[in-house]
């Protein structure tokens, strides 16, 4: 129950469910500023290329399930395909290329063809409830889920217990991102008897309350994600997040943006404490790790399943968010992180697609305070 709610240090971390409490809303207040500014607003992705798995025809009708794009002339010079495309041209060297997308050794996630796709300002697109259901959604999440097998059919039947730990943060990743969508479509629910948006506590205890480690999983990649950040703070804070100015205020939006983005930096030094260093040793390191980034880089292609337009973007913006921060983790050397060094470390696309999976993981956690707050008050009028 809400009541329940979990306390302590946090598996796999050197964190506590407390400290992060105590950072939320400072958080929170910082990142919904930073996701306003135009560098993180706008978001390019193509949105309807084949499900690559299985003939997908579910689409779904419903008039929540439709998001706007907005014209590629509406998006601030430097940040449009063509400039992008020439200071952000990948080597060839370790491209592997399919229809429309493409990986690059070090990548968790297929990456969108830059030729290819649409803009979309992602505040007026903003994830929540849209009927989306049934078997299309069923069989999405129950793929994905599958994805999380490391083992030889042998051993299948290994407890949660014996499993290794590389197996464990897998699943913990894959869980906290289905809760946070979970507790998104609880919180901005649409009732269909009085045709009204607001909380739904019932939606949220059930789907999320009743299963606290899927709580438990939220936060793990709330920290996750705030250890990347604070992993590539410099490089971040070294960012051109200078469009072509295109107005008298746009040194006032560079300034906002390097301020926010500072202050969550900031942030995350403070609290991200997860240790990537736990991970991917022994003498198997390097296959599992290889084995880890297929599993992952096949759940950012199911995405393209999604039989929802609003699902199947911020689907996709967040598997590339946890992609991204998986990359920081577990790719990128120390020694490369200098921004003077290495422009190139990290796509526009990657550092907007990670700053809003951050944003909406830590909505989630507001989200799950505004719950506990409806709880307290249901027990207290009763
Ligand atoms: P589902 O959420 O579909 O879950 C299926 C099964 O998975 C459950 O029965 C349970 O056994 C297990 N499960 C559930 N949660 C967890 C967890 N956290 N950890 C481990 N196991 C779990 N709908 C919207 O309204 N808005 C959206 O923006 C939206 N985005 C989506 C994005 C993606 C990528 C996908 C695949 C679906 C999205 N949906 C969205 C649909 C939504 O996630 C649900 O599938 C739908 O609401 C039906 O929910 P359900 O109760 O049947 O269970």
């Amino acid at each position: 129950s809400c009541e329940q709610f979990p306390t302590g240090p946090i598996e796999t971390t050197s964190c506590d469910f407390e400290t992060v409490e105590s950072v939320s809303e400072d958080l929170y207040n910082n990142l919904q500023d930073l996701v306003r500014t135009p560098f993180f607003k706008y978001y390019r992705a193509d949105l309807y290329r084949e499900c690559p798995f299985w003939q997908e025809n579910a689409m779904c009708s419903n008039k929540q399930c439709g998001i706007t794009t907005v014209d590629e002339s509406e998006v601030p010079e430097g940040w449009r395909a063509a400039a992008l495309s020439k200071v952000e041209k990948p080597s060839q060297d370790d491209l592997h290329y399919l229809p429309g997308c493409y990986y690059r050794d070090a990548d968790f996630c297929f990456l969108d063809d830059m030729s290819e796709g649409e803009y979309v300002d992602l505040t007026l697109n903003p994830e929540r409830f849209t009927g989306y259901s049934g078997p299309s959604a069923t069989r999405i999440w129950s793929s994905i889920y599958k994805e999380n097998c490391f083992r030889p059919p042998a051993e299948l039947s290994l407890s949660q217990e014996e499993q290794c730990l590389e197996e464990r943060v897998y699943y913990k990743i894959i869980s906290g991102l289905h809760a946070s969508i979970s507790t998104h479509i609880c919180f901005e629910n649409f009732d269909q008897n009085t045709g009204t948006w607001g909380p739904n506590l019932e939606c949220f205890i059930a789907r999320i309350a009743s299963h606290p480690e899927r709580l438990e999983n939220i936060y793990f990649n709330a920290i996750l994600l705030l250890r990347a950040v604070a992993r590539i703070g410099p490089y971040l804070s070294a960012y051109d997040y200078c469009g072509v100015k295109t107005g008298e205020h746009e040194g006032d939006a560079d300034a906002l943006t390097l301020e926010k983005l500072n202050n969550v930096i900031a942030i995350a030094q403070d609290v991200g404490r997860f240790d990537e260093k736990l991970l991917f040793q022994g003498e198997n390191a390097l296959n599992l790790k290889e084995e880890f980034k297929q599993h992952f880089r096949n759940v950012s292609r199911i995405m393209d399943c999604v039989g929802c337009d609003k699902c199947r973007l911020w689907g996709k913006l967040q598997t590339s968010g946890v992609g991204t921060a998986l990359k920081i983790l577990f790719e990128l050397d120390p020694d490369t992180l200098d921004p003077r060094l290495n422009h190139n470390l990290l796509s526009r696309s990657e550092v907007v697609a990670l700053i809003n999976t951050l944003n909406r993981f830590t909505e989630s956690l507001v989200a799950v305070n505004g719950f506990r707050k409806m709880w307290a008050d249901e027990d207290q009028g009763s």
